[in-house]
């Protein structure tokens, strides 16, 4: 592409305080809650903030939005990690917001000293009545006007530990008659006595999101930091807290969150289904993690490029899963090696080849290549399996595979042409009889014959055999968020199929966990993560042509 691709809106922003001189260096972070494994949402948010300090110059922060202890565990953190990483994008510093524990604290200290933070003994349900509603006015808590030295005190009370859950709050002393629901006095400190993943016990007061957030980003200086649209309510509460303590003066841009079809994107709901058993992990290839998505063999250019492509919008909409499959195709068109795998084999014996006879065949591994990928041997004999589905008794119109009396190439070797087929005792065929044009062999032909079909095959003694994993979508309808009733009650009975005895080439004995592979005519694979050199299991990517699109563009 030679013309300029415009900016989107937040680079607009970027670029006019950069050029007005706001700001020295860009400075963004990417703030997970370490309460599951990421995903392709996430992944928007990743491309995005590490994108533009890799455009602008800067760095980006990884920070662990670790405030609520009961839901946060060291193995989300690491997994998290692991995927940033592997999406090909490096932090300046790891940093945690309970790092900030002591730092917030004084905070909240300084708002209870000035006069704009209380403690409040009511009950959730007293304090929700006050509050109001979005066409009603809140009404002041008894517990309001309550003195700084008083609330002093109380904040030292729900720190010691002497008090149980529940029992007050902190909340910030803002205005109860705000049209903005989250300015009514919101929580700011609530006392909560669990472990935290790396405090442990030293805390039984934490802060709530609000109160944390934009002090967090404040602290590291953050010059944008980018959210999605459900915080746009929570912008005015992030400019108070940073204006009432003085403190540097982060600002918060939104964005719309990816929502992909046929997929549910929450940690929470992700979390039921490997709770639930529904899937076999949170990297299950079917999950839309990014570890899911990398055990299934997406690459992270694709990945990368179609956040790329789905770009950065101010309003939701709903980006289609095909969109996704696109791009890892139009990747692994590129970078995958072409091999020959059987899925539901049927003998084909070719009656004038001799018997007992190797030859070696020479195949070009990817001619999407530059260097085609460099070649491979592919052994040939008499006897090889050919795809079941390639053969027809009685052929339809047009159709230019195996029938009697028809012809076509046997990929890298020769044409053949089918002389007769043997039936079972159960009815089925069992095997195709052909014979073999011996000057037509692949790069060397002097036939003349010109055939229209070319099919794959492996070559029975030679070939391997293997477990083939094919996956569909997890859910039957588009958005299972806005269906009723509950969002599992939609999922696909059918998103995995197992053919436990393929046959493949001897040459992906040598497969590798990185390796990419096109089966061809079959779709892009990859090997599995618990696949062995005795028990080889792909994982199919996706298949070659989108199954699922109503017209092909
Ligand atoms: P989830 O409900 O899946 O847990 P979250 O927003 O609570 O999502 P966080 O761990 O808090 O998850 O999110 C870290 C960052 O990723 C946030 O800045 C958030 O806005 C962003 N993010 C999360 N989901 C998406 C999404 N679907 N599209 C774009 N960005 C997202
Ligand atoms: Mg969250």
């Amino acid at each position: 592409m030679s013309e300029e691709k415009s900016l989107n809106f937040i680079e607009e922003i970027i670029e006019n305080d950069l050029n007005a001189g706001k700001y020295k260096t860009l400075i963004t972070r990417f703030p997970p809650e370490p309460n599951g494994y990421l995903h392709i949402g996430h992944a928007k948010a990743i491309c995005l903030n590490f994108g533009l300090t890799k455009k602008y110059g800067g760095y980006t922060n990884l920070r662990f939005d670790d405030t609520n202890p009961v839901t946060e565990k060291t193995e989300y953190v690491d997994s998290q990690q692991e995927d940033i990483k592997w999406l090909g994008f490096q932090w300046e510093n790891e940093l945690y917001t309970s790092d900030y524990f002591d730092t917030l604290y004084d905070y909240a200290v300084k708002l209870i000293t000035d006069g704009l933070a209380y403690v409040d003994n009511g009950t959730a349900e007293e304090i929700a009545v006050l509050k109001g509603t979005p066409t009603e006015l809140g009404k002041d808590s008894p517990y309001r006007n309550r003195s700084p030295k008083e609330n002093l005190e109380l904040f030292a009370l729900m720190k010691s530990g002497s008090l149980e859950d529940g029992s007050c709050i902190l909340r910030a002393k803002i205005d109860m008659l705000s049209t903005n629901m989250l300015m009514r006095d919101p929580i700011i400190y609530r006392i909560k006595h669990a472990s935290h993943h790396r405090t442990g016990d030293k805390w039984c007061i934490y802060p709530m999101y609000d109160f944390a957030h934009g002090q967090s980003d404040s602290i590291e200086t953050i010059t944008h930091s980018i959210c999605t649209l459900e915080y746009v309510s929570h912008r005015e509460l992030y400019d108070w807290f940073i204006e009432k303590l003085g403190i540097f003066p982060s600002k918060q841009y939104e964005f719309a969150r990816l929502n992909l079809s046929y997929t549910v994107m929450s940690k929470r709901k992700l979390l039921q289904l490997v709770n639930d058993g529904v899937v076999i992990g949170w990297d299950d290839p079917r999950m839309p993690t990014i570890s899911g998505l990398r055990r299934r063999g997406y690459t992270p250019e694709s990945i990368r490029e179609f956040c790329e492509r789905i770009g950065i919008a101010k309003r939701e909409n709903i980006i289609e899963l095909s969109l996704l499959e696109f791009c890892v195709r139009e990747h692994l068109n590129k970078i995958a090696t072409r091999v020959m795998a059987v899925l539901d084999p049927i003998k084909l014996v070719i009656t004038n080849y001799p018997e007992g006879v190797e030859e070696i065949l020479i195949g070009e591994n990817n001619p999407e290549a530059e260097d085609k990928g460099g070649t491979r041997e592919i052994p040939f004999s008499n006897e090889l399996w050919i795809e079941r589905e390639d053969f027809m008794e009685e052929p339809a119109k047009k159709w230019f595979r195996l029938a009697p009396g028809a012809v076509v190439r046997l990929k890298h070797a020769y044409i053949v042409k089918c002389e007769g087929f043997e039936i079972g005792s159960n009815g089925h065929v069992t095997q195709i009889n052909c014979s073999y044009i011996p000057e037509s062999k692949s790069g060397e032909d002097t036939s003349g014959i010109n055939v229209k079909g070319t099919i794959h095959w492996v070559s029975s003694k030679h070939a391997k055999t293997a477990e083939i994993r094919t996956y569909d979508r997890l859910f039957t309808v588009e958005s299972p968020d806005a269906e009723e009733g509950d969002f599992k009650d939609y999922l696909n009975p059918n998103s995995m199929e197992v053919i436990t005895k393929a046959y493949i080439e001897p040459y992906l004995l040598n497969a590798d966990q990185d390796g990419r592979y096109q089966f061809i005519r079959k779709g892009y694979y990859t090997l599995d993560k618990t696949s062995s050199a005795g028990n080889l299991i792909f994982n199919r990517t996706v298949s070659l042509k989108d199954a699922w699109a109503k017209t092909n563009k």
